[in-house]
């Protein structure tokens, strides 16, 4: 069949049918549009066709040529149920059998003077028969005359596609759906991106960039085509980062017609706070804050991202903001990522702040009922909490600034709660990440935000000295934990789980504890992580942060923000079962005060992989160098959690390989948006943005 409609089921594609269009489904291919875009994940050379007479034993080739005779064989007759096809071939230049086990129906399907494509590993048998291929991949080129002309195969002799294909859907099969579709359907789809884009770009046209990338002709280059990287495979990249940045230019272009509060603090309270602090703030959180400053004072709303190294000081930064806030009249809402760390930011703002006259309020699950009164009466004047924070109906008599802790782990979409919070005012929005990331790959994750840099630590701070260790090491380990506590100071040690489980050979916090207990009788070690009850980790805390607890046996609980300069021994358990950047957070955690801070990484197992991933945290602290590692090897999805994110998934584009065309679509999308905003002009594109946003991008639907 020829489909013109792409959105029509996939099911009446030739040689589809409902069965096969089941095992389609579960691709997510419903319709013929899903399947032009389901690409191949990589691709074979089957193209070069070696003659017979050059074949070499233990090859892999393509070969063609005439069947010159086909045989069932039972090679050993003790086993009368191991059956053989054989098949000769010849090609003028010399003979080949090729030999498929226990596949006796093939016997219906070849004949004598057919033409045939054969790929697979070349055998040289030395009993006698000479070169033999065995359970080739096969193409009866005679078939294939009419729907392909030009005598290329569709899975020999040509560089072949491989998709990712379920149980029951053969490579073969699937790939000649892929064939059908591209010939009934590829004429079909017309190009959303606006012309004057694919001529000053020299972009390929759609319908020959998606033939190519699925089945890509003579003269393209395997190793592109697998990199992604073919002028087809830009194309298509291109699109997709296109509609991505179309989407945030338009969240960005609504937030900036929203009418917000223009601030105009006197800072007669963040002088005071100026004044207490034991520190003079660094040059880069003053810059910083005069970014903050200029726009709160502005009528637009702030949305803005403070990115800032572990220690970089972000949170009097934030907290100046909240004065300032404050000296206008206004509540501020602090959310943070987990209870631990709220609990931590409201001690600390307290403590700051109690003798300025301000009221304090701290809301988490577990307290979830207390305080909402004076939230809404508009007593509390800093209101600190996790996501309870917008999932509980609270309401604020006058919110004018969010502040966002470590971002990475709040979406798009909560973002987004939580500023509706404001009952008709929009507030401003500042959100801190420690999540260091490369300038491109902010403006897509944050591609909406305006965004400022802490990019210098504190004075007299000296690097955190990192070790990898495995577990002949362990009295090392010991002896520096003694050491370090001797000298008052107090140490971390973190563990991948809680407790152990049969289905891990893990090292777990509990059975750790009780161990450094028992060698260390004269400390006192303890317990935190996320299982027990707030208010006992709260107190946990606080006897750590008193200097009561001299080992503090955890969780990644700690794993963000958790700020005691009075540790300077991290040793983290398992390392090779963390995340660089997770090991870079939690290595934050010394290193806070001015003495000499260690870190150690256990690793356990003998991977070369896992240790060369850890060496980049003993060779660097920059984690800027460590968040682009860990981005070349986790991949931009799992690094941000894209899917917790918000942000639709990317199928072709690779925002690290890709780095390049996404500046010149980000470009070219915010142009267009500012040119016609709601797309009017644009209807198709417009439709594919909606299709690739979908509920995300509301508010652009409604414009
Ligand atoms: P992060 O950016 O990781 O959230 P914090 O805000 O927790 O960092 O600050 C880390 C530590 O550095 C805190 O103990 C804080 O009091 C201290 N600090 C912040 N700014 C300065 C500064 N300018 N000089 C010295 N110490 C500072
Ligand atoms: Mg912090």
């Amino acid at each position: 069949m020829s489909s013109n409609d792409l959105s029509s089921s996939i099911q009446y594609i030739k040689g589809v049918g409902p069965q096969k269009a089941r095992l389609l489904d579960r691709l997510g291919i419903k319709t013929v549009r899903d399947a032009l875009f389901y690409l191949p994940y990589r691709y074979e050379d089957r193209s070069s066709i070696k003659k017979i007479a050059h074949i070499r034993h233990e090859e892999v080739n393509t070969v063609t040529g005439k069947i010159l005779k086909t045989d069932v064989i039972t090679p050993n007759p003790r086993r009368p149920r191991l059956k053989i096809f054989e098949l000769t071939i010849s090609d003028g230049s010399g003979l080949l059998k090729a030999k498929w086990f226990n596949q006796t129906y093939l016997k219906k399907l070849f004949k004598p003077e057919q033409e045939i494509i054969l790929y697979g590993t070349i055998r040289y048998n030395y009993w006698g028969t000479g070169f033999e291929i065995i359970n080739p991949e096969y193409e009866i080129l005679d078939d294939n005359a009419e729907s392909n002309p030009s005598a290329l195969g569709i899975h020999t002799g040509r560089i072949v596609p491989i998709y990712r294909s379920t149980e029951g859907l053969s490579q073969k099969q699937i790939r000649n759906i892929m064939y059908s579709v591209i010939n009934s359907s590829v004429s079909a789809i017309s190009d959303p991106i606006p012309t004057e884009i694919t001529r000053t770009y020299n972009l390929p046209n759609l319908q020959e960039s998606l033939s190519n990338v699925h089945f890509p002709s003579l003269s393209s280059s395997i190793d592109e085509l697998n990199k992604g990287t073919s002028l087809f495979h830009q194309r298509l990249s291109f699109d997709e980062l296109l509609t991505l940045q179309l989407g945030l230019a338009a969240i960005k272009k609504g937030e900036v017609s929203e009418k917000g509060i223009s601030f105009s603090p006197d800072g007669r309270l963040i002088n005071k706070l100026l004044k207490k602090l034991p520190f003079k703030l660094t040059s880069a959180q003053e810059r910083v804050f005069k970014d903050i400053l200029k726009d709160m004072q502005s009528p637009t709303p702030m949305n803005r991202l403070i990115q800032g190294d572990v220690g970089s000081g972000k949170t009097i930064v934030a907290l100046m903001a909240m004065l300032a806030a404050q000296e206008c009249g206004y509540q501020s809402a602090l959310m943070a990522p987990t209870e631990i760390l709220a609990e931590q930011h409201y001690i600390n703002i307290h403590r700051l702040v109690e003798d300025l006259g301000l009221n304090i309020h701290i809301i988490t699950g577990s307290k979830k009922n207390k305080d909402i009164e004076v939230i809404t009466s508009g007593r509390a004047d800093i209101v600190i909490g996790t996501h309870a924070l917008i999932q509980e109906t609270i309401s604020f008599k006058k919110l004018g600034l969010i502040v966002i802790d470590e971002q990475h782990r709040f979406g798009v979409m909560q973002r987004a709660t939580l500023r509706r919070k404001g009952k008709g005012v929009i507030p401003d929005t500042l959100i801190m990440t420690a999540t260091p990331i490369p300038r491109t790959l902010a403006l897509t994750l944050y591609g909406d935000l305006d965004y400022s840099v802490i990019d210098e630590l504190p004075p007299n701070r000296s690097p955190i000295i990192t070790k990898l260790f495995s577990e002949k090491n362990k009295n090392q380990i010991y002896s520096l934990i003694e050491e370090e506590t001797k000298k008052g100071r107090q140490v971390y040690v973190v563990y991948p789980i809680i407790e152990e489980s049969e289905k891990t050979d893990l090292k777990s916090a509990i059975t750790g504890a009780e161990a450094l207990q028992k060698i260390f009788p004269h400390l006192k070690v303890s317990l935190i992580h996320g299982k027990m009850k707030p208010f006992e980790r709260e107190d946990v805390m606080q006897k750590f942060k008193n200097g009561n607890i001299h080992i503090l046996v955890s969780t990644t609980v700690i794993e963000v923000g958790v700020d005691v300069p009075n540790a300077t021994l991290m040793v983290i358990i398992h390392a090779e079962r963390f995340g660089l950047a997770q090991l870079h957070q939690l290595r934050g955690r010394v290193g806070r005060g001015s003495s000499q801070s260690y870190c150690i990484l256990l690793a356990y197992g003998e991977s070369a992989d896992a240790r060369k991933r850890l060496e980049v945290m003993v060779k660097t602290t920059d984690g800027f160098k460590i968040a682009e590692e860990d981005l070349n090897i986790r991949g931009p999805g799992e690094f941000f959690g894209t899917r917790q994110s918000g942000m639709p998934d990317l199928k072709v584009a690779n925002l690290l390989r890709d780095a390049k065309i996404l500046e010149i679509a980000r470009k070219e999308a915010f142009s267009l948006i500012e040119r016609d905003p709601t797309l009017k002009n644009y209807p198709q594109l417009r439709r594919s943005i909606e299709d690739f946003w979908g509920k995300r991008l509301e508010m652009f639907k409604t414009a």
